[in-house]
């Protein structure tokens, strides 16, 4: 990787005078620019020639890791392959060039994607019907939540309030809850990992009259299966509430069984995750939300048109592409691909939870805590051996933990490769602590002050005369 420009900004590459373009003669005579619309100050732009300014982007690009270079096993985020035929359907001009505020009836096929893309997803989920209005799948939990406060308006019902949620659940529900205007009742987990149903039988008799929903992740963030959904959607039911699922995961059960059939009421599914599209940095997604028949005239609208409708059309052409007979084969793999590294992994790591997972698992850190070596200075060493991290400290349910999802596409050399780099991490730990501790080595960019890049980004640069600051 060439990385010499690396830390420069393109103003830092300036020099007075130079120039990248030329600009044809001007056969349009001169207009002058009414005062009051022109600026005071001249622009502060770089002055760079064409080459440097080619070299400097690309060899910004190359810092990216994506999954289209490398082993990204992030827990929980499904960073699997995104073929590029869904590429090609979304760059089919017909569909790239759609205005929203075109007539509809010159956007029929536009409008034939989504009716079929809703009837495949209304197919795999056992869900009478979607809304893809929202953009993002904390976006399709707040528009869930929303769908389930109409529903209990319509019954007059305003003084349910309440939202369970397991304390292994993905921080965007609870998130979205109190953004919904709702309170979070938190429902234990049990020793090996599951919704806690003593726990849950107490809080819903305490608290049944004001509950609006449970919101639950299956198989949950720790890749176990629920096995005691029929029981607590009995208890939600019983006592008023509405079963909410967060699907923003969907594969490990994707053909295989659907969560209209295990007594869901709502949810909502991350296309950019399950349904192949690239995502990463907050964009771009779609989260949209099914529900059981009726609560559809509940929706509220949540954005102006019909969603990110390129997500859409990658959506489609993934699930065509698979087929109603291939997308049943991608829980299973995606299943058989955690386990393998979860059991060539099991004797160097401390794995809380033993036993089969799903699509991912979650370790506890290295077994050996006598090295101080943390799941931070795992992950941080892995950057060397140019595999992306996994998700870290997350769930919060264990002090180191380290959640892998290597999803269904990787091969088994892949897999093996990333195995042996996690063993050699961790005969690091116990033979040379200090290198890991200090990692990364090989990177642009060190170890650098995670709490502070979170809490004070500096994301402007203003340049002052002959000087640069950030401010
Ligand atoms: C990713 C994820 C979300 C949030 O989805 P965004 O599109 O990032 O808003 C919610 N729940 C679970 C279980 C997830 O994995």
């Amino acid at each position: 990787m060439n990385n010499r420009l690396y830390g420069n900004l393109i103003f830092e590459l300036s020099k007075e005078g130079r120039k990248g373009y030329s600009l044809p003669r001007n056969n349009f005579g001169d207009y002058a620019i009414p005062a009051s619309l022109r600026r005071l100050e001249e622009a502060t732009l770089p002055e760079c020639d064409e080459m440097t300014v080619v070299r400097h982007y690309t060899n910004l690009s190359q810092n990216n890791f994506g999954v289209d270079n490398g082993f990204y096993p992030l827990g929980s985020c499904t960073m699997k392959y995104n073929p590029k035929i869904n590429e090609e359907m979304a760059a089919l001009p017909e569909f790239q060039h759609l205005h929203p505020m075109q007539p509809a009836d010159t956007t029929r096929g536009a409008q034939a994607v989504i009716t079929l893309l809703e009837r495949s997803l209304c197919e795999l989920t056992g869900l009478a019907r979607f809304t893809f209005e929202p953009y993002a799948g904390a976006h399709g939990e707040l528009t869930g939540l929303m769908t389930i406060a109409n529903y209990h308006r319509s019954h007059n019902d305003e003084r349910r309030r309440k939202v369970i949620v397991p304390d292994s659940a993905h921080g965007t529900n609870p998130a979205s809850a109190a953004v919904c205007g709702l309170e979070v009742v938190e429902v234990k987990s049990t020793a090996d990992g599951l919704v806690d149903l003593e726990d849950l039988k107490r809080l819903v008799a305490a608290e049944g009259e004001n509950v609006s929903a449970m919101m639950m992740t299956n198989p949950n963030t720790l890749g176990l299966f629920e096995r005691q959904i029929p029981e607590i959607a009995a208890l939600i039911h019983e006592c008023g509430g509405l079963m909410y699922y967060d699907g923003a995961n969907l594969n490990p059960l994707l053909g295989a069984c659907r969560p209209g059939d295990m007594g869901f009421d709502v949810m909502h599914i991350n296309l950019h995750k399950t349904f192949s599209t690239p995502h990463g940095g907050g964009g771009p997604g779609a989260g949209p939300v099914g529900v059981r028949k009726g609560l559809e005239n509940f929706f509220p609208h949540v954005s102006p048109y019909h969603g990110n409708f390129a997500v859409m059309m990658r959506a489609y052409a993934y699930i065509l592409t698979l087929g109603r007979e291939h997308i049943k084969e991608v829980g299973p793999l995606a299943t058989l691909n955690a386990n393998y590294i979860k059991e060539c992994l099991k004797d160097v790591y401390e794995l809380p939870i033993d036993g089969l997972c799903k699509h991912e698992f979650v370790f506890d850190g290295l077994k050996d805590k006598s090295t101080g070596v943390t799941t931070m200075d795992v992950a941080k060493r892995l950057l060397d051996y140019g595999y992306h991290a996994p998700t870290i400290y997350f769930p919060l349910l264990f002090h180191e933990s380290l959640m892998i999802e290597p999803t269904e596409n990787e091969s088994k050399e892949t897999l093996d490769g990333f195995i042996e780099v996690m063993r050699k991490i961790a005969e690091e730990a116990k033979t040379n602590p200090e290198v890991v501790k200090a990692a990364p080595h090989h990177t642009p960019i060190g170890r650098v002050d995670d709490v502070l890049a979170a809490k004070h980004p500096i994301v402007t640069y203003r340049q002052l005369k002959n000087e640069t600051t950030e401010v």
